[in-house]
């Protein structure tokens, strides 16, 4: 029941058209209890076995540091999500996990709430709590910040729970993630380095060209049409650059160069100038068009700037 977000009261419902005995809540809530309990205690398992999969692949890539702690890199995000509880109540919860770029496998997961019924119940009736109860709310902060203080968590107890460092971060790049984490300061000796994450990067290209053909004051309107039909072939093409490369047989830092150039000349081959094609090659083999292509009519607006 609770893994499609229903309690009790559909329990009740629904072996009431059934025509089925139910249980107590009594035994319903012994029993989510202590399926609860078994799901954290698997998840601290799974999580447990990824890092050390983590683990063994660092040090068989020799990817250790000074004092042979492997050393990680990791993928972070979280969502948080508007939920309400009463009609005139609305709370928030937020959830994060840190996710090993090797294994694909969880590390670490957090959730924040702001709101718990049971607190909530109390306040609204003016009593003071006299029971201890098992309260939800550990959050008072802005929802925005739910995220970036369970990575940041996840950052600071990745020594003391699996002797690992996490030394690379990748993360969207408009989040507070990486602020925060580097200012819990969580290893002495390594700097968490941000790696930008190509799907975020894209998305936020894709964005900017959206905004792009309907900014009327961006240039004539045949240009932006003509950007409009091409505008999933311009990220398509930064993506399929990046497979390329990244599939290629050489030194990374060539890789890059490589990739450097592919982009600066996307725009070009796409509106029909191929100003770098022969020279790149892999892709497509027409020669420089000087005059006459889309290309050089976006260059006469004196927008581009390539
Ligand atoms: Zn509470
Ligand atoms: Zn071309």
């Amino acid at each position: 029941m609770m893994n499609i977000g229903s309690g009790f009261t559909h329990l009740e419902q629904i072996t009431a058209t059934l025509d089925m005995p139910c249980m107590s809540t009594r035994m319903y809530d012994k029993l989510h209890d202590e399926i609860c309990e078994a799901w954290e205690q698997t998840s601290v398992e799974t999580m447990k076995n990824a890092a050390d999969e983590e683990k063994a692949l660092a040090v068989t890539d020799g990817q250790v540091d000074a004092n042979g702690v492997p050393l990680i890199t990791v993928v972070a995000d979280g969502s948080w999500a508007k939920r309400s509880y009463h009609s005139n109540y609305s709370s928030l919860s937020g959830a994060a996990a840190i996710i090993g770029y090797k294994t694909k496998k969880v590390l670490f997961l957090g959730v924040r709430n702001k709101y718990c019924t049971i607190c909530k119940i109390a306040e609204r009736a003016n009593m003071s709590l006299t029971k201890p109860h098992k309260c939800f709310k550990n959050w008072t902060g802005s929802s925005s910040s739910m995220e970036a203080d369970i990575i940041a968590e996840g950052f600071s107890k990745s020594l003391e729970m699996y002797g690992l460092i996490y030394d690379k971060l990748i993360a969207d790049g408009d989040s507070n993630c990486y602020k925060r984490v580097l200012d819990a300061h969580p290893y002495e000796d390594v700097i968490v380095e941000k790696i930008e994450c190509k799907n975020h990067l894209l998305r936020n290209y894709s964005r900017k060209i959206r905004d792009l053909i309907k900014d009327t004051s961006a240039g004539p309107l045949v240009l932006r049409k003509q950007i409009q039909q091409n505008q999933l072939k311009l990220p398509w093409a930064i993506s399929k650059a990046v497979s390329y490369r990244k599939s290629e047989n050489i030194e990374f830092t060539q890789k890059v160069e490589g990739l450097k150039k592919d982009i600066q000349n996307s725009i070009s081959h796409i509106f029909g100038e191929h100003k770098d094609c022969q020279n790149i090659r892999y892709f497509c083999n027409k020669p420089y068009v000087a005059h006459g292509t889309t290309m050089s009519d976006l260059k006469m607006t004196g927008r581009v700037v390539l």
